[in-house]
């Protein structure tokens, strides 16, 4: 097995709070082993264009704080063609980069899969979307305190809604994973929790609304945005339309994703990105390091086109109705 020497990291995709913390520790790892480390700006775009720089630990200080990423990262669809993934691993070879790190999601992944498969270099996925919906690992950075800033927002506008006896639906993050939506739908009191897994028509929704055992006002229904962002202003029409109760909307949007990481967030990706360094001095390539049944291991990249995790909290959901109905 060859020493690695230099290795480099990158922020990919959707930011997540609490990558800045797993840069850290991966610089501040990998220079305690006598690595080189590089920092690639703007995701695999700056790979390509060739905005990487050397970091030392003064780099990184200052930042375990604070939300987004120091890196910068990007949407850049442009990867998937391999001439322009052939650019990049000329500047990975220009700059006897041995090693690559990669903190984001699956489509992050699929990138730092075909690097590795095209170039000679050992690669690694840190997970990081608040959505906590990638296959092979419980947990992902960014899922607390995401979870935590809708829990914030939804406690303001019970204030609000309570105060003047108004109904709420808020919108949460969420596209292909109820798993936001089902925690602080939860943990806020809401009525109703709507997520993509399990489709709910706006007839059954009346019903439920109408078959409740108490007249609420002041409730709130929690919905996942799914495949529609703002898709709530539809469904609170319809229930207008339908039974003549007003839904106020609030949509958190991106909000959801800055703010300052919480303590979770900061010690899994701390944790996750030493352990990113150590399986590769390890000889360790084309893994993720995942959080399962409470220890940090690797496990191969999820497979292409499998989607999101697989919700499995269906309990949870008969739960909350058996607690915000009585
Ligand atoms: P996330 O990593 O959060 O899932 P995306 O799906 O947008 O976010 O992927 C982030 C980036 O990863 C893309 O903009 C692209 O640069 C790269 N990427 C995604 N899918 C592929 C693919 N099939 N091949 C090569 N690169 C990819």
């Amino acid at each position: 097995m060859t020493k690695i020497k230099r290795i480099a990291v990158l922020t990919s995709g959707g930011d997540a709070p609490g990558m800045n913390a797993a840069i850290r520790a991966v610089v501040r790892s990998a220079l305690a082993f006598d690595l080189k480390v590089f920092g690639i700006y703007n995701g695999f775009e700056g790979l390509v264009s060739d905005n990487i720089e050397q970091l030392d630990n003064k780099s990184v200080a200052n930042c375990i704080q604070r939300g987004g990423t120091i890196l910068k990262t990007s949407r850049y669809p442009a990867f998937k063609d391999p001439n322009v993934r052939k650019q990049a691993i000329k500047n990975l070879q220009k700059h006897k980069i041995d090693a690559l790190v990669v903190l984001g999601g699956d489509g992050s992944f699929r990138g730092a899969k075909l690097l590795g498969d095209e170039a000679d270099i050992r690669t690694i996925g840190i997970p990081c979307t608040i959505d906590n919906d990638i296959i092979g690992t419980d947990y992902t950075i960014g899922f607390d305190t995401a979870r935590n800033t809708a829990l914030q927002a939804i406690d303001k506008i019970r204030d609000t809604a309570f105060s003047h006896s108004n109904n709420f639906l808020v919108e949460v993050m969420g596209r292909a994973s109820g798993l936001l939506a089902m925690d602080v739908g939860l943990a806020g009191g809401a009525e109703f929790i709507l997520i993509p897994e399990i489709k709910v028509s706006v007839d059954e929704l009346v019903e439920r609304i109408r078959s409740r055992k108490r007249l609420k006002m002041g409730s709130i229904i929690v919905v996942a945005e799914a495949d529609k962002p703002g898709r709530s202003f539809k469904i609170a029409e319809q229930i207008e339309k339908k039974i003549g109760i007003v839904y106020k909307v609030c949509v958190l949007g991106h909000t959801q994703r800055g703010g300052t990481p919480t303590v979770r967030d900061r010690e899994v990706a701390s944790l996750m990105g030493y352990h990113a360094v150590k399986s590769l001095l390890a000889g360790e390539t084309h893994k993720m390091i995942a959080y399962n049944q409470e220890r940090y291991v690797t496990v191969d990249f999820p497979a292409p086109d499998l989607g999101a995790r697989p919700f499995a909290q269906e309990d949870l959901l008969e739960i909350n109705r058996i607690l915000s109905e009585s």
